[in-house]
């Protein structure tokens, strides 16, 4: 979310004129943006906040901002923390981000916005921003009404909005129309997609509309939560010819009596039964997730039910972290509170097992074609290509045309810990010279 919201401010100020720096010494705006979903995303963002200030002592005519969801929570607090700062904007106040800072430049004194309307104004990027990219995110709501209870995000990301479905099939035609291949849609919730507007199309709905579009070669989307996943966006993934095989379905935890005290609204058996749904729909599909470990009360039963959980459905990639104590919410009030030391080993062991079944996972798959979605030159600079499958997984390979942007057939040789090996193979599934 944080990568598509900084983007969007690039694009709005570049079509403003502006020119992006890689260095931080020749520029004349510094805008940081901020996540507060763990106290340590947070602090390091602090801690990136106050080294500016020496920097803004030898060139005062820069302009700095604290923008996203730090920003939110602290709001103008901020600016007494960090007297050098010029500008304090919320997440859903980016689109104006050009008004602030002409009100800054006019003299006008500092500026800040932490409102929580959301009026995203849908913008084209005729200054060949997008030129040579061949993914893109699409952001189709903002906010989350879930209030898990953990979780700071509808705090400072507000109540959930959908974004009409008119404008996400008109950005996703101009996101085509510019040489975009594939759009991945998020939101923090995405298959609540508009389920308060019943004369909306309903996510499932969206899918299709922009699957029948001409010239969009695939649609990914992320995240969704358990509870959502209706029979139809489950039906969707045999239906429609551009949605990728992967899922990601954060569980949160495998033990039922965490997932209550979490406000889940759904049980281990019923998110163990939906997997199973899912894979009869497409069986190559690719499940990631997020798990928490020592949350309140998490005994080591508990979290043997998560390891548990993991070796049961054998996701492909886990995203794993220590519970952190968030500002207002829900979970702050809880008793049994674990010690640093104790997550850290529990977070520590279920890496460790997830690593194993990741591996096995991407070892499983030599051997097998995949079809992949060419992104350009690898990582290594060796003349490797790289690209994703449809279960997006990081596939490189050599070549010696250039690919990027084409639907390619890989022979997967070599399956890693992050990536797969593979050779370029023709219609016949004979190796490519
Ligand atoms: N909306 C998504 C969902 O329901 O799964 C996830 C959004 S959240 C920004 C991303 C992940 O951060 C969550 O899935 C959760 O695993 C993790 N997370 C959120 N709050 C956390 C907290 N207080 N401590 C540790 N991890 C947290
Ligand atoms: Fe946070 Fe839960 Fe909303 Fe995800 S669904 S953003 S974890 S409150």
């Amino acid at each position: 979310m944080n990568v598509h919201d900084s983007d969007t401010i690039s694009q709005i100020l570049i079509n403003k004129g502006y020119k992006k720096t890689d260095s931080i010494n020749d520029a004349h705006i510094i805008l940081i943006n901020t996540c507060t979903v763990r106290q340590k995303a947070e602090q390091k963002a602090l801690t990136l906040i106050g080294r500016l200030a020496s920097l803004k002592r030898k060139r005062p005519d820069i302009i700095s901002g604290i923008i996203g969801c730090v920003a939110q929570e602290q709001g103008t607090n901020l600016f007494k923390r960090f007297p050098f700062i010029d500008l304090v904007l919320g997440p859903r106040n980016i689109y104006h981000i050009d008004d602030f800072l002409a009100q800054i430049k006019e003299g006008r004194g500092k500026a800040s916005s932490i409102d929580l309307t959301w009026e995203p104004t849908l913008f084209t990027n005729d200054n060949g921003y997008l030129k040579g990219k061949v993914t893109s995110f699409l952001k189709i709501m903002e906010g989350c009404d879930n209030f898990c209870s953990y979780c700071i995000v509808p705090f400072v990301r507000g109540r959930e909005t959908s974004l009409p479905a008119e404008d996400i099939i008109n950005k996703s035609k101009y996101l085509i129309s510019q040489g975009i291949q594939e759009i991945t849609l998020i939101g923090q919730n995405v298959n609540s997609y508009n389920t308060k507007n019943k004369t909306m199309p309903t996510f499932p709905g969206l899918l299709k509309e922009l699957d029948s579009i001409g010239g969009l070669k695939r649609l990914r989307f992320i995240t969704s939560h358990p509870k959502d996943l209706s029979d139809e966006l489950i039906g969707s993934f045999g239906e429609l010819k551009s949605l990728c095989a992967h899922i990601h379905l954060p569980v949160q935890s495998g033990s039922d009596t965490i997932l209550n005290l979490m406000n889940r609204r759904y049980t281990r058996d019923k998110y163990i039964s939906l997997v199973e749904r899912i894979k009869k729909v497409r069986p190559d599909i690719t499940i990631t997730s997020d798990l928490i470990v020592g949350f309140p009360g998490e005994t080591e039963k508990d979290f043997e039910d998560s390891l548990q959980l993991i070796d049961t459905i054998a996701f492909d990639n886990l995203f794993s972290f220590k519970y952190s104590e968030r500002p207002k919410t829900k979970a702050l009030q809880l008793p049994g509170k674990l010690d640093e030391k104790e997550k850290q080993r529990r977070l520590s062991v279920l890496q460790e097992r997830q690593r194993k079944i990741t591996l096995s996972k991407n070892t499983l798959m030599e051997g097998t074609i995949q079809e992949v979605l060419v992104e350009g030159p690898g990582k290594k600079g060796n003349g490797q290509l790289t690209g994703r499958t449809s279960g997006n997984k990081v596939a490189n390979f050599f070549a010696k045309k250039n690919f990027k942007g084409q639907l390619v057939r890989v022979k997967i040789i070599k399956g890693f810990q992050n990536s797969l090996l593979g050779e370029l193979v023709d219609k016949y599934n004979q190796k490519v010279y």
